[in-house]
């Protein structure tokens, strides 16, 4: 749905990035509470705190690392928490960092608990903890590390070790952008690119983005093709909506992992509730790119229930597909 990009994506991403953020729209809380914090630690010359951000793929935690380093007028050192396999991946990062500069680590949560354990005094004392030799001559020596901002992302903040949360003096979560903020994004990467877009159409494509400002930016993308090909190369209502209908892109934006998930709850477990776990079994998906990705869009729109016993569909869901909801009658049994 979102996932990682290939090449041709992650360039054209790049250079729809916002810079500042005044630029970057909509999530207007967690932006007025980061103006307040780095004007502070400016003022103050100090490093920023270090900043724990969360939410589904192509949310903009990234951007946000980038707009952080901007803001603060510092450099960025980028790395993933599967890319660092050993405790001297992150110690060599770490000993490189300039003052005050940004470190940003994409999932954060899948860092090594050995790895883990060398960020805590880092974070903390800025030292690393470095034992040097084996057996009963072992030593352990301090390293000093320039003071410096750790920005880390994460799909679920649930999925981080207590010690390592605690130690984010900032910590915030994207929601799905609104509307009204998606066309903003749409109608500003429209721009950006140089695509004739009609409001309407800017609508139309904005609405079926799942509220999520990548896939946005990649059926804007798929659409800017249609109309060079199929039209005269302007974006309108109707080219659109051609140009969706060939992408198999439907009114919510589902995909077809999010209508697989919806139909096997109705059509393999009467509509629920199923657990987790045998959802995922039933469905050949990992259970934490159904928690991360696929639910939180599925009940924030109102097609999935998590009750204490499992997920259910809801009647918007049923409506969906045109299927009648089972009584509640044989829903007891
Ligand atoms: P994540 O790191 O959460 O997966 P990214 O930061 O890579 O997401 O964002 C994906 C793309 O969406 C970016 O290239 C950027 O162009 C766009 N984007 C994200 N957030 C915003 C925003 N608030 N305003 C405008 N564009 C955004």
């Amino acid at each position: 749905v979102s996932g990682r990009s290939g090449d041709d994506d992650a360039q054209y991403e790049a250079g729809l990035r916002p810079r500042t953020l005044d630029d970057y729209i909509g999530q207007d809380r967690v932006r007025e509470n980061l103006q307040v914090a780095i004007a502070a630690a400016r003022q103050r010359g100090e490093a920023l705190d270090h900043v724990l951000v969360s939410g589904p793929p192509g949310l903009g935690k990234t951007t946000l690392a980038y707009v952080i380093a901007n803001e603060l007028g510092v450099s960025m050192k980028a790395s993933s928490g599967p890319v660092i396999e050993r405790p001297g991946d992150l110690a060599a990062i770490l000993t490189t960092l300039q003052r005050h500069e940004v470190l940003f680590i994409d999932e954060i949560h899948r860092l090594a608990p050995a790895i883990e354990e060398i960020l805590y005094p880092a974070m903390e004392d800025y030292e690393l903890d470095i034992v040097i030799g084996q057996g009963p001559g072992a030593r352990s020596v301090k390293v000093p590390v320039q003071p410096f901002t750790l920005v880390a992302a994460t799909t679920r903040t649930g999925l981080l070790t207590a010690p390592l949360r605690s130690r984010f003096g900032i910590v915030h979560r994207l929601d799905y952008y609104t509307e009204a903020d998606m066309i903003e994004i749409v109608t500003r990467s429209g721009r950006i690119l140089g695509v004739p877009l009609s409001a309407d159409a800017a609508t139309e494509v904005a609405r079926r983005s799942r509220g999520t400002p990548r896939i946005a930016n990649r059926l804007l993308r798929r659409v800017r093709d249609y109309a060079q090909v199929r039209a005269d190369g302007t974006v309108t209502l109707d080219v659109a909506q051609a140009a969706l209908v060939l992408l198999e892109v439907d009114a919510y934006g589902f995909d077809e992992v999010d209508r697989r998930l919806l139909r096997t709850i109705i059509d393999k477990f009467d509509g629920g509730p199923v657990g987790v776990n045998t959802l995922a079994a039933a469905l050949g998906e990992e259970r934490d790119a159904i928690e991360d990705i696929y639910e939180p869009f599925l009940m924030q729109v109102g097609f999935l229930e998590r009750t204490p016993r499992g997920r259910m569909a809801t009647r918007r869901a049923y409506a969906f597909f045109g299927l009648e909801e089972p009584g509640k009658d044989n829903r007891l049994w």
